[in-house]
């Protein structure tokens, strides 16, 4: 199978490349802007294979991405570029909406164009994946779950500008055809996270003895997916998703931010010990404006019609990326002097 990527240098298009290219056998175009976000360290592993190849490009360029596609030649795109902080969508709402609303609208003209130019027998077998996020579907109290039916609501420019692309790509589903399935999935964690998220923020900064920050008191919950199960999930979903349908993904790991940060030094004091625990680095700052409370995802569609399963639970999941980040210096050592030189040291965010 030939598929085109966006976002493909990213924290999960980068995961998502190295298991087509590798355990799934597909061949690959990763069509990527390279923003601050895109590293093409994090394809290393891949970026001498055969199957896959590079395009910097944005998707807002209808010209850049026809030619992709008239070269490529794809029986399928997945599209996760996007700007994705939700704290730099706070600060810098514009870029939120030129990418994940523009550049989603380009990408799907591009493509409607590419496949209603195909012969019959290509057209009917290709597939338009848009990848997306639970936090369109705004914050839960204590009790319930996002179902694929929960009505949009979200609080950010990053949600809001993703509940955008999602409606677009249904659209075009319904409008011209186009065949589309969206996937709306939790918090990803894993190997080569950016450090201004949250997971590799604590991971790194209580490594340096740095302090710890943690938005209000700690007690928003996300629902945490291993990323390499997520990359699983968007094969599963974009080969064999009913076509107009969505799919919920999540791997029932809901936790509280604090729990996760003191887990992170509990690891790390054992790996890493210091004379005093790293738990006393936790500095509690100013809560998110519109910060959504709980997320929690209900995947039960796409584990009894599709078969995926979560294969990491959080408790194996974050012991394997602390020690990936305590492996992989020469990965995340150029990043974080970059956070760290920038304007901003990373305010603790969870997507
Ligand atoms: P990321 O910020 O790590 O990567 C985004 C990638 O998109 C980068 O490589 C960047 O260079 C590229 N990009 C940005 N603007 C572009 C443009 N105009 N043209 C081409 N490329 C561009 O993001 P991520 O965390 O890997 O998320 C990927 C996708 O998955 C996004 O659509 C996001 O909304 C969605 N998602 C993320 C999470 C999460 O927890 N990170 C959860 C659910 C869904």
């Amino acid at each position: 199978m030939r598929i085109l990527v966006t976002g493909g240098a990213g924290f999960i298009g980068s995961a998502l490349c190295r298991y087509l290219v590798g355990e799934a056998g597909a061949t690959v175009l990763n069509v990527d802007k390279l923003t601050y976000a895109g590293n093409l360290a994090s394809l290393r592993e891949i970026a001498q294979n055969p199957n896959y190849h590079f395009l910097q490009a944005d998707i807002c360029d209808r010209a850049a991405l026809d030619a992709a596609f008239a070269q490529f030649q794809p029986d399928g795109v997945m599209h996760l570029a996007a700007e994705s902080h939700v704290d730099r969508s706070i600060t810098a709402a514009g870029d939120f909406v030129t990418t994940n609303v523009v550049g989603s609208f380009t990408l799907l003209e591009a493509a409607r164009a590419y496949w209603s130019a195909l012969a019959p027998e290509k057209r009917d077998a290709f597939r338009y994946l848009h990848v997306s996020t639970d936090e369109v579907y705004g914050s839960l109290g204590a009790d319930g779950l996002f179902e694929e039916t929960t009505p949009y609501d979200p609080s950010s420019p990053y949600s809001a500008s993703k509940a955008a692309s999602d409606h677009l790509a249904t659209a075009w589903g319904r409008t011209y055809g186009l065949p589309v399935v969206i996937s709306n999935c939790s918090n990803n964690y894993g190997p080569y996270h950016f450090p201004e998220k949250l997971i590799p923020l604590i991971i790194l900064n209580a490594l340096h003895g740095k302090p710890l920050p943690v938005y209000g008191d700690g007690s928003n919950i996300r629902d945490w997916l291993y990323v390499e199960d997520h990359a699983r999930a968007l094969l599963t979903i974009l080969t064999r998703g009913r076509l107009g349908e969505k799919y919920n993904v999540g791997g029932r790991n809901e936790r509280r931010n604090i729990d996760i940060v003191r887990r992170v030094c509990e690891i790390l004091d054992r790996e890493r010990p210091i004379a005093e625990k790293r738990e006393k680095l936790i500095t509690y700052v100013t809560d998110r404006p519109g910060h959504d409370h709980r997320y929690a995802i209900n995947a039960d569609k796409l584990e009894t019609e599709l078969g995926w399963r979560a294969r990491e639970n959080f408790d194996s999941g974050i012991e394997k990326t602390v020690a990936w980040y305590l492996d992989n210096e020469w990965w995340w050592r150029p990043l974080r002097d970059k956070v760290y030189a920038g304007e901003r040291l990373g305010l603790v965010a969870e997507t």
